[in-house]
């Protein structure tokens, strides 16, 4: 799995480190609310379980599954729902935690759907923020590393569902793509 990494872009210690920061900086923001940290599945699932320990607020954690429609790698901004939240959040702060942010086009869907919910507040927190022109303009609140516009997986982020289990942020080496691996 390693050898198939051209480059380490963000080590563990550096994303620990961040996330020690976020953490504290959403506590001090959140101080004497109650917040719902909403996780968008698969990827953002390492970073919200480290950020939820993190933060020194009664806090509850839920999970949305969504997919783009598109033909590509590209995703088109059309999102189908493949896992609800449980329960109404009309009465919640809610905190999206998202892995990267590239185009926008998904997490500019969900904050639209998340709104029409009507939750006491809403922002956003990305891991990564793509250095990219964004098709959609999203607010982001929290993020951790801006990125250049590049590929990348580890810390959740897959490529064909492998390299999740990475615990850094890495570019994989061309061979991977134009190869048979993994
Ligand atoms: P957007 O709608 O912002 O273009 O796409 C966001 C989603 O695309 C992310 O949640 C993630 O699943 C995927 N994505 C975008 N860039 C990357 C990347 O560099 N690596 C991986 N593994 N996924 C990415």
């Amino acid at each position: 799995m390693h050898q198939d990494i051209e480059e380490i872009l963000i080590s563990e210690a550096e994303i620990q480190q961040k996330t020690l920061e976020l953490g504290k900086q959403i506590s001090v923001d959140y101080a004497g609310k109650s917040l719902l940290l909403l996780g968008t599945l698969k990827g953002a699932v390492p970073f919200i379980a480290d950020l939820a320990r993190a933060i020194d607020l009664p806090l509850e954690l839920d999970y949305m599954a969504v997919s783009s429609y598109g033909a590509s790698t590209q995703s088109s901004g059309i999102v189908r729902i493949i896992k609800d939240l449980e329960g109404p959040i009309d009465h919640k702060h809610i905190l999206i935690i998202e892995d990267i942010i590239d185009s926008g086009l998904t997490l500019h869907y969900l904050v639209d759907l998340i709104q029409r919910r009507n939750p006491l507040s809403l922002r956003l927190c990305s891991l990564l923020v793509k250095d990219r022109p964004r098709l959609k303009d999203v607010p982001i609140d929290y993020y951790g590393f801006r990125i250049p516009d590049k590929f990348v997986v580890g810390y959740g982020l897959d490529y064909a569902q492998y390299y999740r289990n990475l615990p850094y942020i890495g570019i994989l080496k061309p061979s991977v793509y134009e190869g048979t691996k993994p």
